[in-house]
């Protein structure tokens, strides 16, 4: 099964993403993680990623494609992946269709006034990356499930957030129209809770799998 994760900066698309990774045994195919990883690594590609994702920009098409064509090619996403973030502009979205076959776009509908804090007050653990709340670490400075440290995503701050949310609804939010059209989109209302909203899509990938 080959999945889509589409939704607003802050929707909880990689909360999600990593439990349904967990529970259906499907890669987690994230071009954020993928291009910060490249950051952190200094590579040619890090270095162009970067300039885009401290202004809250999407980075070219065709970088972003040809990372994404190379990846759901690996041995590990033969019987499926999910791609987390990908992906965000309809000339991506037609890319994709040359190449892979989709089925199921979960786009998870979260309410704008809801993102701010949500970005702003997330941590990020540096090696497994899971995310946390400040609100609820109590405190803490490492991952409650692997030990590593947190760190705040130099992106997640108000004014780039801004500049995310204006890409997200001029370029990614028409996918919504474009999957509907092709009858592949499930909605799920992610205000709540990551169980609330884990236990909608697990109901939907469940019936879908039978
Ligand atoms: P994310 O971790 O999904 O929030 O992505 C962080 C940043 O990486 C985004 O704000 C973009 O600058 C860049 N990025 C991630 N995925 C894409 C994509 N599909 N197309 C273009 N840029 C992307």
């Amino acid at each position: 099964m080959n999945i889509i994760l589409l939704g607003a900066p802050g929707a909880g698309k990689g909360t999600q993403a990593s439990r349904i990774s967990d529970a259906y045994a499907l890669p987690h195919i994230s071009t954020g993680d993928i291009f910060r990883e490249n950051i952190k690594n200094e590579t040619e590609i890090g270095l162009l990623a970067k300039s885009y994702i401290d202004k809250g920009q999407l980075v070219p098409d065709e970088v972003t494609c040809k990372i994404v064509e190379n990846r759901i090619v690996k041995p590990d996403c033969e019987k499926g992946y999910m791609l987390d973030g990908f992906p965000r502009t309809i000339a991506q979205a037609e890319a994709l269709d040359k190449v892979a076959k989709i089925d199921l776009v979960i786009n998870m509908d979260v309410d704008f006034a809801l993102i701010m804090d949500r970005l702003c007050g997330r941590r990020v653990c540096k090696d497994c990356g899971e995310s946390y709340h400040v609100t609820t670490l109590n405190g803490a400075t490492t991952c409650s499930r692997c030990g590593g440290e947190l760190y705040q995503r130099k992106d997640d701050n108000p004014e780039t957030v801004e500049s995310r949310l204006a890409v997200y609804s001029q370029q990614t939010a028409p996918l919504i129209e474009y999957y509907k059209a092709k009858g592949l989109l499930f909605n799920v209302l992610s205000n709540g809770t990551p169980e609330e909203t884990f236990e909608m899509i697990a109901k939907k990938l469940d019936s879908f799998s039978k």
